[in-house]
């Protein structure tokens, strides 16, 4: 594995930099593009890393997987969010009209600000619950980057139209500024794909962190499904074409995938493609995918 994953960092070094930086969000817009990391944690304990895989970054919409996991140890709201692609752009708008304030799956960011609120009305402390889960997957000195959140909350026009609109439909229990607290602070979180692909390791063993389940088997598999087929946004048909792994991206330019009953992996380069997910980090995956024989197809 490290002799593979320490190729692909030789492969796509020509690709690291190309891309866009986020710069909707003024505090990731200085971000150096010119990063690459790469880290591999395997079910049976192995770690694998490359690059700058312990330099911290945005984890951005990768969070919303571990929203979901938190919200889903606690219910299961079926009606507020479905579980189809949206074939849109991970913050448009047009479709949440017509389907009334459902959002279409919660890995766009509608959906995962419905997560956001069950974790509002569930827990007293929504921000600092999903950060214990997060410290308990991948380590105590996580952290909410405090400049970073502020900075999303301050361009957050298009989260709150969001989050307006589905309270308009009835679809949001309590009061959008609160909601949006704990959705931009989840954005936040600085990881480095080292702790990713710790954290990340549950869903490649059954719901299961060091013996202890986070959530039980059908959910981690239900999670994966999401992954799969909404991870990645409107290219998520291309990404599971190409690669072949239940994966999540973030506007910070990591991207997780897992191996379902094997290995949990990061990347991270900042350059984004047109649907917001790393250019440099899909090319990894895809080389992994290829090279290893371990895409799930
Ligand atoms: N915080 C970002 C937003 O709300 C997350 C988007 C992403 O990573 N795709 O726009």
């Amino acid at each position: 594995v490290q002799s593979l994953i320490d190729q692909i960092a030789n492969d796509v070094a020509n690709l690291v930099g190309s891309g866009k930086v986020a710069d909707y969000i003024p505090a990731l817009s200085c971000i150096d593009p010119q990063q690459f990391g790469m880290a591999v944690q395997t079910t049976s304990g192995d770690s694998f890393a490359t690059g700058q895989a312990d330099t911290r970054f945005s984890i951005q919409s990768i969070s919303k997987v571990l929203s979901l996991t938190l919200a889903l140890q606690a219910r299961s709201d079926r009606h507020r969010v479905g579980k189809e692609p949206s074939g849109d752009p991970f913050n448009s708008l047009t479709q949440l009209e017509y389907e009334r304030g459902i959002p279409r799956n919660p890995l766009i960011n509608a959906g995962a600000i419905i997560t956001a609120d069950c974790l509002v009305s569930d827990h007293t402390e929504a921000k600092q619950a999903l950060l214990d889960l997060v410290r308990q997957l991948a380590g105590n000195s996580i952290h909410f980057d405090e400049e970073v959140a502020a900075s999303e909350r301050e361009t957050g026009a298009r989260n709150a139209a969001l989050a307006y609109l589905m309270k308009s439909f009835g679809n949001l229990e309590n009061e959008v500024d609160q909601v949006l607290d704990t959705y931009f602070h989840q954005c936040s979180l600085a990881m480095s794909c080292r702790e990713l692909a710790n954290c990340f390791c549950y869903l490649a063993n059954a719901g299961k962190h060091q013996d202890k389940a986070i959530v039980d088997i059908a959910r981690a598999r239900r999670i994966n499904s999401l992954m799969l087929t909404c991870g990645t946004y409107d290219r998520a048909g291309e990404f599971a074409f190409e690669v072949g792994l239940p994966a999540k991206s973030g506007v910070g330019g990591g991207i997780v995938a897992v191996v379902p009953g094997e290995l949990a992996l990061a990347v991270w380069s900042p350059g984004l493609g047109p649907s917001g997910n790393s250019v440099a980090g899909t090319e990894a995956l895809k080389l992994f995918a290829k090279n290893s024989g371990l895409s799930i197809f």
